[in-house]
Order: structure tokens, then C-alpha cells, then sequence
């Protein structure tokens, strides 16, 4: 049982994040950072303006950076890898390079010589470095739905510790939605993170997590229970008890009790009826849900090909090629200068419809 503290923050104005940020650690179990090595681990899907709302807000980091100091960090370091990290990537256009610049924290490239963990008994995966050399791990995530897992938040945030395309492979090992959030929960275990703090003073609601439809929410949410961070998220957006996969499979590995003690607001008292999360998956009944492993003979790929495929609009598309290159499956090419899929190869994993920077790509509702 954690202590989870909610606190309302209606703007990112400085002041006004800083001291609400120390609210939030002082009524919830913050990790000693007294002469250690901190990393702080925002959500940078793509690097992309803090005005279109897909990453964390850099004021929140900031606030985050001098709050760590102000607690005699010996160092702090920052870091995230987006699906497509190119070797120059260092947080640029949503400002958290600017962060490192004004206060002194150090900008960490995952892509650097990562490790190779053995994050569950039948996965080997590259994860960034870094987090074998520091003392604190803190995820700052983004308030956000997300296609597949319904919400993205402070767990699947340290998917993110996983250098660019060493991503991709875990769609294709792992294509069922459970699969991919017990394998997600393996890799939060592996990065082992300290703390989660979401910043929910604009969410994004709709088809997230990058081409959603920005939301004021007005909070920001912290705990050493990242799952118990996320929970509040679920209760907020208003997704049921058992929708989202990565609290199930969190409650199950044995991560998370699930039972917060909500210091500050209460989550049930600050649910938005009329959020627009993404539809769930309709449950298999029981009988269906023991002849599913029988019929598709266990395979999590023709699991994963009962949901719905992506659809591609060419008068939006710009032909960036991004959906190409970021395809675990190689299910897409540029055919006639029409970016065209093959069903057959596709996982149903949306990354494409993550790193599309003008929205033409959609995914309808799930059967
Ligand atoms: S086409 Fe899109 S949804 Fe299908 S496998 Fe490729 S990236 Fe995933
Ligand atoms: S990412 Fe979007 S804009 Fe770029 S090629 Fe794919 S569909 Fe077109």
C-alpha cells in the first residue's frame, strides 16, 4: 500500500509547478536523493513542441530537476529515446534540452552503448545504460491515452529506456495486448524505478498517445507506486476496474498491490464522465477465452490480427516514410508514392500511428 498525493496545478507556470511538485513528495514516500545519482526519465515519444501536449511538459521537468537539487542530488541526469533516435537526439524542440542547458543536469543519450538485460526468463533486450550507474530512477510521464494500452503513464514510460528500434522487437515477441503488458511490466521491473510523477496539467484524450486531442485536467500526480500512479490515471479517465492490461498484469507479476492511500484528492472524486478514452476490447467470455489459445494453436500473432488495422489517408500523408521505418513487422512500403500495408505482416501495434506527425493515419474501434 503506497501513499499516492494528487494535487491540483491548473498552469505551467514555474512557480506554481515547483510548489506543487513539493506537495506532492512531501505527502507521498519520495526516495532519499541525498549525494546520489538521479534520472529523471521524461516521456519523449518524438521531439516534438510542448504546445502539441505528446511530451512532458519541460517546466514540470525543470520544476523536478531543482527540486532534486534543492534535496543535495549529487547529480542529475535526464534522459529519453524515442522509437526513431537519430544519433544527434538530445530533447531539442520540446524544450528539455533547454531544461539541461539552464540547470546544469546532464543529458543522457540511451543510445550509447546500452546493455543487454534479461528482463524475464525468455527475453534478452537493450536497455539504456545509465540506469546501471545511477542511484534514483524517477519516471515523469505524460497524462495520455494510448491505442494499445489504453493509457500510457508512468509504467509504460520506462519503455522509453529501451534505445530507439530495440523497441520494435518486443511488438513482434509480444503482439497480444496482454503479452505486450506483461513484457512492459518485466521492463519497469528491470529499470527499477524509484518514483512516478504524471503530468496531467493538459492531457490528451482520443486516439493518443501523439494524435489525441489536448484536455486541461489540472493535476499532477505523484508516487513511489508508479502503478498506483497509473490507477489514478484509470479512475480519472474513467476506463473500468480490469480495462487496463499493465495494472492487470502488474497486480499479477506481483509488482503493485493496487490498494493507494490517497493522501491528497481522492481520484473518484475527480473522474471525468466525458473523457474520451479509447474503446476497450470487448472481454472473451470464458468459454471463448479457453478454445481462443486452441483455436489460433497459441499464436499471439493471430491474436493480435483480430484487432483493427491502421488506415492510411494519402491526402494527409506527407510521405515522411516514418510508419515505414518505425514498422516492427515490415508490413509497410511506398508503393506508387501511396504508403500501402500488408495486412497479412501487420501486428496491430499502432506504432505507426504514434510517430505520424500530421495525423493521417487512424485506427478504428476494436471488435
Ligand atoms: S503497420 Fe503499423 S500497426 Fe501494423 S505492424 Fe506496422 S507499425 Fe504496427
Ligand atoms: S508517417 Fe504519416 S505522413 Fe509519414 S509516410 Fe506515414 S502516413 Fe505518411
Amino acid at each position: 500500500m503506497s501513499k499516492v498525493a494528487i494535487q491540483r496545478c491548473q498552469t505551467y507556470e514555474y512557480d506554481l509547478v515547483y510548489s506543487s511538485l513539493i506537495n506532492i513528495i512531501e505527502n507521498s514516500d519520495f526516495p532519499a536523493v541525498e549525494n546520489k545519482r538521479v534520472l529523471l526519465k521524461p516521456n519523449i515519444l518524438s521531439d516534438s513542441k510542448p504546445e502539441l501536449g505528446i511530451t512532458t511538459n519541460p517546466v514540470v521537468v525543470e520544476a523536478m530537476v531543482n527540486i532534486v537539487k534543492s534535496k543535495g542530488a549529487r547529480e542529475v541526469l535526464v534522459g529519453d529515446s524515442p522509437g526513431l533516435h537519430t544519433p544527434q537526439f538530445h530533447g531539442k524542440n520540446c524544450g528539455i534540452a533547454a531544461v539541461c542547458e539552464r540547470t546544469n543536469a546532464t543529458w543522457v543519450n540511451f543510445a550509447d552503448n546500452p546493455r543487454t538485460h534479461k528482463v524475464n526468463r525468455k527475453t534478452k533486450l537493450n536497455m539504456a545504460r545509465v540506469l546501471d550507474e545511477v542511484d534514483v530512477v524517477i519516471s515523469i510521464a505524460k497524462f495520455k491515452t494510448h491505442e494499445l494500452m489504453y493509457l500510457t503513464g508512468c509504467v509504460k514510460n520506462m519503455f522509453g529506456t529501451l534505445p530507439g528500434l530495440n523497441k520494435s522487437p518486443c511488438h513482434i515477441k509480444a503482439a497480444s495486448r496482454e503479452k505486450f503488458a506483461a513484457l512492459i511490466c518485466d521492463i519497469f521491473k528491470e529499470s527499477h524505478c524509484n518514483y512516478g510523477i504524471v503530468d496531467g496539467i493538459i492531457g490528451m484524450e482520443g486516439p493518443g498517445p501523439a494524435n489525441g486531442t489536448l484536455r486541461q485536467i489540472g493535476l499532477l500526480i505523484g508516487s513511489s507506486d508508479c502503478f498506483e500512479v497509473d490507477e489514478a490515471m484509470r479512475i480519472i479517465m474513467s476506463y473500468k476496474q480490469d480495462d487496463i492490461p499493465i495494472l492487470n498484469e502488474g497486480k499479477r507479476k506481483g509488482l503493485t498491490s493496487l490498494t493507494p492511500t490517497w493522501t491528497l484528492l481522492d481520484p473518484n472524486d475527480l473522474i471525468i464522465k466525458d473523457y474520451r478514452i479509447v474503446d476497450v476490447a470487448k472481454k472473451e467470455g470464458l468459454i471463448k477465452s479457453l478454445l481462443i489459445p486452441f483455436l489460433t494453436r497459441g499464436s499471439d500473432r493471430k491474436k493480435a490480427q483480430k484487432r483493427p488495422t491502421p488506415n492510411f489517408d494519402e491526402k494527409l500523408c506527407i510521405r515522411c516514410k516514418r510508419c515505414i521505418d518505425i514498422c516492427p513487422a515490415r508490413a509497410l512500403s511506398l508503393k506508387n508514392n501511396v504508403v500501402t500495408l500488408e495486412e497479412t505482416k501487420c501486428v496491430r501495434c499502432y506504432c505507426c500511428h504514434e510517430m505520424c506527425p500530421v495525423a493521417a493515419i487512424t485506427i478504428e474501434k476494436d471488435k
